[in-house]
């Protein structure tokens, strides 16, 4: 399983969000203390971040582990967002260790990650592949995520709600096959996600929301998120409902 977070808030550089914090992602890519399967997390690492007066985020992505990039590690002290989505890889072994792999992916507007794995994959992938957004390039990427991220695209572009598109798609998924299915997606202004196998935590304060795998310090305003929910944050505050609750009839 992968670690990831999304931030919502006042600007910070990607360096005080990912790098600075005792228990950073940057630390999380070799030293996870809340992820339940695999280890390490060195099979590469993405940061999608939204830079104001382009309505598109920003996407860098490698292969290698995070802890082995200190060139984007010294750029990222002098780039500020107030809105980011970031993931480390840990690939499920059927997979390859590839950069389009690496999440977030990203289209149109919207950032999106996907840590878990869908159990059978072969056997599924057909069925999910009709319900994916073909035409993108990040739904051909050579992983199970890229197909759930496009069906999150599909329900996007048909105008659904950021949450609701993400309720649906853990849902559908996880009834199809089972599997882990902790999905975080943004479109610049708020952010969504659900907890489906794995551990995922959200964190408030006056400045800004955090939703992340795991907190990334010792802060006592985390708090974990019941697995089979829904999380919405945006600038008025954080929703947390059962999937179930949000699951569009008429995808
Ligand atoms: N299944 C996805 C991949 O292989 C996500 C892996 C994970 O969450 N560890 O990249």
């Amino acid at each position: 399983m992968c670690r990831h977070l999304a931030y919502l808030g006042v600007p910070v550089t990607l360096h005080e969000l990912l790098h600075a914090p005792a228990q950073s992602l940057l630390v999380q890519s070799y030293a996870p203390r809340r992820q339940r399967h695999g280890l390490v997390n060195a099979d590469g690492y993405g940061v999608g971040w939204y830079h104001p007066g382009r309505p598109r985020p920003v996407r860098y992505r490698r292969a290698m582990p995070m802890w082995a990039d200190a060139s984007f590690a010294e750029v990222a002290q002098v780039v500020p967002a107030a809105c980011v989505l970031a993931a480390v890889r840990s690939a499920t072994p059927e997979f390859p260790v590839d950069e389009s792999c690496a999440q977030p992916f990203t289209c149109d507007g919207w950032l999106f990650s996907h840590n878990g794995r869908i159990d059978g994959f072969a056997g599924v992938e057909e069925a999910l592949r009709r319900e994916a957004e073909p035409a993108v390039p990040d739904v051909r990427a050579p992983v199970d995520s890229a197909l759930l991220f496009g069906m999150a695209v599909r329900l996007w572009r048909r105008g659904r709600p950021l949450a609701e598109a993400l309720a649906h798609v853990t849902a559908r998924a996880s009834a199809l096959s089972p599997g882990r299915y902790n999905l975080l997606a943004t479109d610049g202004v708020r952010l969504a996600a659900t907890a489906r196998g794995d551990s995922l935590y959200v964190r408030r304060t006056g400045e800004a929301v955090v939703i992340a795998s795991e907190p990334f310090d010792g802060d006592t305003r985390w708090r974990p998120v019941p697995d089979g929910s829904l999380v919405t944050a945006d600038a008025h505050g954080v929703v947390i409902r059962p999937i179930e609750e949000v699951v569009c009839t008429d995808p």
